[in-house]
């Protein structure tokens, strides 16, 4: 696309219109950001369906890398993914290349101009982006059993902690809220918990509290106005940041941004409207948001408060476009929206709550500190096992007669569940059975692997393994048998 509205230099931006109604709210937004004085340098670049049909399998031309690495910015239109096989997602594509950790996601009420149950809604959620469940590595281990692993490491957390706490100081927030499911996942929610009571006590000014995540979404969904920044792992904040734009009223008015260490990405969170495309129907306000975000990060955080309070004195003042409710007094196209808005910078809303920005500062999250090495001690294994006899004790009978001296059988678990020895007979067995073997004390590296070649020979199907180890003294494995 060209360039039709050009701020004035400064900030370099590389910009994606998008596809269906992107290139008419970028243009609308722009547009805006013009008018409020906006010192930005913008790169335009294609990504999405063009791409895509010129074999850019990802839909990022290297054009786009060049202009991205340089700038470090982007603001993008919504994308259409294609349907079929062959095609990656842009957005992920952007997320895990660029390392866009943090998702950061305000939800805002605007009653009475956008109807909401809950008038005082206003939260942030901050989404862990790059862990979890996310990390795409799944595997068919049986005819009966996949898997999913779920990877949680220290440095994600303290990244994602440490940005949800910084975003609370800049933006004048009093509170974090940390939703895990630590209860359950004692290791990997468990860490995630861990470092947000450890983060929080640097942030002494900012109450930190925690949620078990099902309990979380309950109140965010009856009571969301007891709320103010969310901080959570990457699968419930995905379904909690939905839940939250959602009842705020608002998906079709919300920005968000997808921040890493070296690069940032601003985006509505809506998609791209084909049905409405080239039709002046477009509400450009998601975007406009997401750009508001995106001038607090680039340090013009007296343009941002400029354009937000323009845009909330004009849905203050009626003027909207076709797809919002409300008290309308004047239902207007996408271009002559962002007119209204240009038109009112300057001025402050009466009822709903001015922004103040001008304060905020660009986050500054310290690096991460790699701690000393724990002394890591080798001690069992868990060998699992793909079986479809549904008898434990002969499944029992059968890995210690190829058991190898130094590491015992100390118990056989399905689904989690233990089975061997004391199982009940009631509990339902799949054909996948963790099987673990202890030593009496730490093991040399080599025991595990004899023990592997011993149950082949007594044709075992081992499906996979996982160490057993110590770390300072304390087990690196859940006991649990199951709930
Ligand atoms: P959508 O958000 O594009 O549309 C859902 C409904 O909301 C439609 O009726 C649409 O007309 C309306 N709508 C959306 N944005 C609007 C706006 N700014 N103003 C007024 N009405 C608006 O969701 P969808 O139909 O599920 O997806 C369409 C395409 O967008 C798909 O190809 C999908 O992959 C893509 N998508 C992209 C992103 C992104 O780039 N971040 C996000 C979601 C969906």
């Amino acid at each position: 696309m060209s360039d039709p509205v050009r701020p004035h230099g400064e900030t370099p931006l590389t910009i994606a219109a998008g596809d269906g109604v992107g290139p008419e709210i970028m243009r609308a937004t722009l547009e805006v950001l013009t008018a409020a004085g906006a010192r930005l340098d913008p790169e335009w670049v294609d990504l999405g369906e063009a791409m895509y049909r010129q074999g850019h399998g990802t839909g990022v031309p290297p054009q786009a890398w060049t202009s991205l690495r340089r700038t470090r910015v982007l603001l993008k239109g919504p994308i259409s993914t294609p349907q079929g096989g062959g095609f990656k997602s842009v957005n992920v594509t952007l997320r895990k290349t660029l390392g866009l950790y943090a998702n950061v996601r305000p939800c805002v009420a605007y009653t009475p101009y956008v109807p909401s149950l809950h008038p005082h809604l206003d939260l942030v959620i901050v989404r862990e982006n790059e862990e979890d469940l996310y990390a795409g590595i799944e595997h068919r281990q049986t005819d009966e059993v996949y898997q999913c692993l779920k990877l949680i490491t220290r440095p994600g957390c303290e990244r994602i902690v440490r940005h949800a706490f910084a975003y609370a100081r800049a933006h004048g927030r009093t509170r974090v809220t940390c939703m895990t499911k630590d209860n359950i996942m004692k290791l990997t929610d468990g860490l995630f918990h861990r470092v947000f009571d450890e983060v929080a006590g640097e942030y002494p000014e900012i109450s930190a509290e925690h949620m078990i995540v099902d309990i979380g979404a309950a109140r965010l969904a009856a009571t969301p106005e007891r709320f103010d920044v969310i901080v959570t792992p990457n699968l419930y904040g995905d379904i909690l940041s939905d839940i939250a734009a959602q009842i705020a009223g608002s998906v079709g008015l919300a920005g968000s941004a997808n921040v890493g260490d070296g690069a940032a990405m601003f985006e509505a969170i809506h998609g791209s409207a084909p049905d409405i495309a080239g039709k002046d129907l477009a509400n450009p306000s998601g975007l406009l948001q997401a750009a508001v975000m995106m001038l607090v990060h680039v340090g013009q955080a007296e343009v941002a408060e400029r354009v937000h309070n323009a845009w909330l004195t004009t849905l203050e003042d009626g003027v909207v476009t076709a797809d919002i409710g409300g008290e309308a007094v004047e239902v207007v196209g996408t271009a002559a929206f962002a007119r209204a808005v240009a038109m009112r910078l300057g001025r402050a809303p009466s009822r709903l709550k001015p922004v103040r920005l001008a304060d905020a500062r660009p986050l500054t999250i310290p690096g991460y500190r790699r701690a000393p090495a724990a002394d890591k001690r080798l001690v069992g294994i868990d060998v699992f096992v793909h079986e479809r006899d549904s008898d434990p004790a002969r499944l029992a009978a059968r890995l210690r007669a190829h058991s190898v001296p130094g590491l015992a059988l100390q118990m056989i678990t399905n689904r989690g569940v233990k089975v061997w020895p004391d199982g009940f007979p009631e509990t339902f067995c799949t054909d996948h059975w963790r099987c673990r073997f202890l030593g009496d004390g730490p093991i040399l590296p080599a025991l595990p692997v004899t023990l592997l070649a011993s149950l082949v020979d007594g044709e075992i199907d081992v499906i996979k393994t996982e160490n057993l180890c110590t770390f300072d003294g304390l087990p690196g494995y859940a006991l649990g048998q199951g709930q």
